[in-house]
């Protein structure tokens, strides 16, 4: 069995694991409590708070704990219309997860305006488009560190000073980005930071929004209750989870960057061998500056969903999803120009911490014999 998917999700790091495990049933105290099990919980958190922050170079009290990047995704957007009591003005990247395009919609609802930034061909933001949309009453950019999908990473620090000539607040979902290429938000200017524990060997169900003092100043709670996280988050904190998260983020930056190389080589690998196995496949986003683990492929003439039928061996994911019971081409795919077609005839492929050559050989192998399958099934249907 070769997994590669780990933009989807990644396995708990043993490291981890021991950390939150005596946080179960030994040190299982509530946080907020004012007792001696909940100071020696809200100390567990305290820790976890600092090795969050560090991985972004932010300070500890930036952070917000939430139960994941769709949370600190909405958290930014929803909690900056909250805060500010009034319609916002919103840009975001017309490739981001659907968790911040998504909340921006339901803003949309309540007065507030939103508008996508195109992407080139090659996925990267275009640069002149925001400069052309942005203007003094822009409140938020929402723009991410690099794509789950095509592992595209985009000129964040370009982005921050265009967005702070004129006065807003930038957001950068980095969740893909952590422990895989170097991300420095203060260097960068970025005021607002989401990341997720799950994809970084981290447990699933928690994350954090990472806000600077000026971003905390303008934003607001989105779940209310007993004040939690300085009134911004309410809700008993997940203190195993969070100090799973704490460590996986210390991981991140140290083990995580230092095998981005071989993670590299990995992924230079799969796409130079499938390139020689098989015709007429192209890279999606291929030119731009890319995450070192991801490569999304075109099988032109195959389906991908199809394709990955005939693989089960192999771990991957295909450009489409399903939403509302009706499968939709992928987002980013379309953003960067391809058709549905095109898009439909795209797999993800993600290498992670576990990957071996032999899980690239045998996913090589296994792509390239499945789409000869159904590139063969498809022209039989054609010639019908
Ligand atoms: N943003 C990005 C860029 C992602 O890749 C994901 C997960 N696919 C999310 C947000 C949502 O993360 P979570 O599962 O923690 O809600």
């Amino acid at each position: 069995m070769a997994y590669l998917d780990y933009n989807a999700t990644t396995p708990v790091d043993d490291r981890v694991l021991k950390v939150m495990m005596p946080l179960f049933t030994e040190w299982f105290g509530n946080p907020s409590s004012n007792h001696e099990s909940g100071r020696a919980a809200a100390q567990v958190v305290k820790e976890a708070r600092r090795k969050v922050a560090r991985s972004v170079m932010m300070g500890a009290s930036d952070v917000i704990f939430t139960s994941g990047a769709t949370e600190a995704n909405n958290l930014a957007l929803a909690g900056l219309q909250r805060g500010l009591d009034r319609p916002i003005k919103i840009l975001a990247g017309a490739t981001e997860h659907k968790s911040v395009l998504q909340a921006c919609a339901s803003l949309v609802c309540d007065g507030s305006k939103f508008r996508t930034i195109p992407v080139y061909p090659d996925g990267i933001i275009d640069i002149g488009a925001l400069e052309s949309r942005i203007d003094d009453d822009t409140d938020i950019v929402s723009v991410m560190a690099a794509n789950s999908e095509t592992g595209v990473v985009h000129p964040i620090e370009k982005v921050a000073r265009i967005v702070h000539d004129h006065g807003s607040l930038l957001h950068c979902d980095a969740t893909q980005a952590i422990g895989k290429v170097p991300f420095d938000a203060d260097k960068i200017g970025a005021d607002m930071v989401t990341l997720s524990s799950h994809k970084i060997y981290g447990p699933k169900g928690c994350g954090a929004l990472v806000a600077n003092r000026e971003a905390r100043r303008r934003i607001a709670a989105i779940i209310h209750g007993g004040g939690q996280e300085k009134d911004m988050r309410s809700g008993t904190l997940n203190v195993p989870a969070i100090a799973g998260f704490g460590e996986a983020c210390r991981i991140a930056i140290t083990d995580g960057l230092a095998d981005a190389p071989r993670q590299r080589r990995l992924r230079d690998e799969f796409e130079h061998d499938l390139y020689d196995m098989i015709q007429n496949i192209s890279i999606n986003g291929t030119g731009a500056k890319r995450l070192p683990n991801t490569s999304n492929v075109r099988l032109c003439g195959a389906l991908a969903d199809a394709v990955m039928v005939r693989i089960p061996s192999v771990d991957i994911s295909t450009g489409s999803a399903c939403s509302s019971n009706t499968i939709e081409p992928s987002h980013v795919l379309v953003a960067m120009g391809l058709d549905r077609t095109a898009a439909d005839e795209s797999i993800r492929v993600s290498v992670g911490r576990n990957t071996t050559r032999n899980d690239i050989k045998e996913a090589v192998y296994e792509i390239s014999r499945a789409t000869e399958f159904v590139r063969s099934i498809e022209n039989r249907a054609r010639a019908i």
